[in-house]
């Protein structure tokens, strides 16, 4: 059977055979993403998730196995118990970027029609809503990466600002191997070592050097000036607001040396065909959206976005982080990648729901608020989660568990019990990937489907039938079927900026989407299954590159938006003299709470680490190997130090698949995103005697 990988947001194709009780996956050659055959250690080794002894199979009701419809009417009736009491925002959910199109669509139908709830929110506000907020800003619409990411073979220069693919994502690297690498990373990390160019600024710093990158594209003519005046609008505001970050002061506050950084730019100028991407760690700030707004700004002034062969891309990270994003479990939005607040988007979903405009709640509390809003005077006190894990994903970890603990009632959907389901007073034991079927949108923005491969364990139902059960319970009669729930999806994002009303799963297995590259069209290789939205009806082909003629704006044109370093929202001091930044490793996934049951994943990185310069341990007296514990003014986290001249002397290293790393960092929060700054916290380090 024909599947894709349950973790990243490359969505490898790969394929599953099952013999007996054996069951064998092979990469796929007929999906670029990776048509080379290749898949990560965490791909070869996903069959074993659908065999491990962790998994869950009955309901748990405060910790004792039940009946489903024991579990599905307590909930039920605890609900309606706490919405009589409290209101309808007495009840939040939460949903994750990992779960399907389908799962999050029915997510935000049941928040708002079933519950009638504005207080629904998801994980993924902590992955890539900087980069969703500032492509809408500049381009009018959010499509991650607006081209195919086989495009990339044909750069001459790319530049990675705050990305790491050859740990999360490795075989997206081998789409840029004909280019010359430019990444901005404070560690050396495996794709810095692959680098032409690395730059290495302060953790917290890459807006500034994105503003300094820019000055100097001003300064040294390199603006492509017929592109700005035939596709821009805004750029006289934006150099104006340069003059400000000559390149010696963006050296002093990042550390990254003039020369380097007029190399970086002359490269992406000089080539004929350039990208620049943008990932987590340029993202992951309280001043994220206009860090990646500022190397918007630079793609613009080069004349990348929008011209076949050059561009400017965000990694996706989750699964389905693009279209987790797009179809409703966001707290201001509704399917079709519409605003919650427009009327006319209201008036359309609402037609599809079948209930009046006005009964749609919200816009709600973004995810840290949400979570931190659980238990309190004027906050839910009960709350659904599907797919995520916040105990361990969520900044300020502890603060957040507290406050979930303060709930009167905690219901998870998981697989296995993750460190927010061992919370819970309801565990539903739910299918997961191949066990199900349910359309991913990559990081292309390529709508693919995964169909039900193997029989699920028995006593597991779907996250689809736990919602439409419970909303039955509540009076209203939900699809539970992947298909029927695909195909509200597609009339309800019908019109909307994310349409998906032309596409259907006989589409996305069969497609084959043709015709000029220049106007848009893909072919041969490239095109592979699925099919890129929008795609606004049966007859339409998709669009890979929907900006090659116009952007989503009302004139048609990127918008310029000029921005201003902040710096990083807790700057080091004597007590906390050590920024800590947080990343992710090639044998785990988010919160861990899968991959760390892998037992080859879990042998290659069994424990949390620190990773820190011989300049600091030296300093601190400690050696490889011993047992560090590293503090901010929230909370702790420990792991064993791995000292390394790949990390700046300034900074130390964890990543964040374990529960305590969360525990230091900082919910700081964009005031346009609601993205916490997972990326820089201050914090001392001090080995545990
Ligand atoms: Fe899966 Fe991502 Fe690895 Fe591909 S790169 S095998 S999608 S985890």
């Amino acid at each position: 059977m024909r599947t894709h990988c349950p973790y990243c947001a490359l969505q490898c194709g790969m394929a599953i055979s099952v013999s007996g009780p054996e069951i064998t996956i092979t990469p796929r050659t007929d999906v670029p993403a990776n048509a080379a055959g290749a898949l990560c250690q965490k791909g070869w080794t996903a069959a074993e998730l659908l065999t491990n002894g962790a998994r869950l199979t009955s309901p748990l009701l405060h910790g004792r196995p039940v009946a489903w419809d024991v579990a599905l009417d307590h909930v039920a009736g605890r609900l309606s118990a706490i919405r009589r009491e409290h209101g309808p925002d007495g009840v939040a959910v939460f949903g994750g970027g990992g779960l399907t199109n389908e799962k999050a669509y029915l997510l935000g139908k049941f928040a708002r029609v079933a519950l009638g709830t504005s207080q629904i929110d998801y994980n993924g506000r902590f992955c890539m809503s900087s980069a969703a907020a500032a492509s809408i800003r500049a381009f009018g619409m959010d499509r991650g990466m607006p081209f195919p990411v086989t495009d990339l073979a044909g750069a001459d220069v790319v530049l990675l600002a705050g990305a790491n693919p050859a740990e999360t994502m490795p075989p997206f690297v081998r789409h840029l191997a004909g280019a010359r690498l430019v990444v901005v990373d404070p560690r050396r990390t495996a794709t810095a070592r692959l680098a032409w160019l690395h730059l290495r600024p302060a953790p917290g710093t890459d807006l500034a050097l994105a503003l300094g990158l820019l000055h100097l594209a001003v300064a040294e003519d390199l603006v492509d000036v017929a592109y700005v005046e035939e596709r821009t609008s805004g750029f006289d505001a934006v150099r104006t607001s340069l003059a400000a970050w000559w390149p010696e002061r963006v050296e002093r506050i990042t550390g990254v040396p003039v020369p380097r950084m007029r190399e970086a730019v002359r490269a992406l100028a000089y080539a004929k065909n350039a990208y620049v991407l943008t990932g987590r760690g340029a993202e992951q700030h309280a001043q994220g959206t206009d860090t990646v707004t500022a190397f918007v700004n630079l793609a613009l002034a080069l004349g990348l976005p929008g011209r076949l062969g050059s561009g400017y891309g965000c990694l996706t990270g989750q699964g389905n982080g693009q279209g987790g994003r797009e179809h409703g479990q966001k707290a201001d939005q509704l399917p079709g990648y519409r605003r919650i607040d427009d009327p006319a988007a209201r008036a359309h979903v609402a037609a599809v729901w079948g209930v009046e405009p006005d009964d749609l709640p919200g816009p709600g509390r973004s995810a840290f608020e949400l979570l931190d809003a659980l238990g309190t005077p004027a906050g839910p006190k009960a709350m659904l989660l599907f797919g995520s894990n916040p105990v361990v994903s969520a900044p300020d970890s502890a603060r957040v568990a507290e406050r979930i603990r303060s709930l009167d009632l905690l219901v998870v959907c998981d697989v296995v019990m993750s460190e927010t389901a061992a919370l819970a007073d309801v565990v539903f034991p739910v299918t997961q990937w191949a066990e199900e079927t349910g359309t991913m949108t990559n990081l292309e923005g390529r709508v693919l489907l995964r169909r039900r491969a193997v029989e699920p364990p028995p006593g597991v139902r779907s996250d689809l039938e736990v919602i439409a059960a419970l909303a039955r319970r509540l009076g209203h009669d939900f699809a539970d079927e992947p298909g029927e729930v695909f195909d509200e999806l597609r009339r309800a994002s019908a019109g909307g900026p994310a349409d998906y009303s032309g596409i259907t799963y006989d589409r996305i297995t069969g497609a084959r989407v043709t015709g000029d590259r220049t106007r848009g069209g893909v072919s041969g290789r490239e095109a592979g299954a699925g099919v890129f939205w929008p795609c606004p009806s049966p007859d339409h082909p998709g669009t890979p590159r929907p900006f090659l003629d116009a952007f989503a704006t009302p004139d048609g044109r990127a918008r310029f938006v000029p921005v201003e370093h902040r710096g990083p929202a807790e700057e080091i001091d004597d007590d906390y003299p050590v920024y800590l930044t947080t990343g992710r490793v090639l044998a785990h996934y988010q919160s861990g709470a899968q991959t760390r049951r892998i037992a080859p994943l879990a042998e290659a990185v069994p424990e949390p680490y620190v990773e820190l310069h011989p300049d600091l341990a030296g300093r601190l007296d400690i050696g490889a190997g011993d047992l560090v514990r590293v503090v901010s003014r929230r909370g702790e986290g420990r792991g064993v130090a791995r000292i390394s001249d790949a990390i700046r002397s300034d900074t130390v290293f964890m990543p964040f698949h374990w529960e305590g790393t969360n525990r230091i960092t900082n919910p700081a929060l964009d005031p346009t995103s609601r993205m916490p700054e997972f990326k820089v916290c201050a914090v001392r380090v001090e080995r545990v005697a």
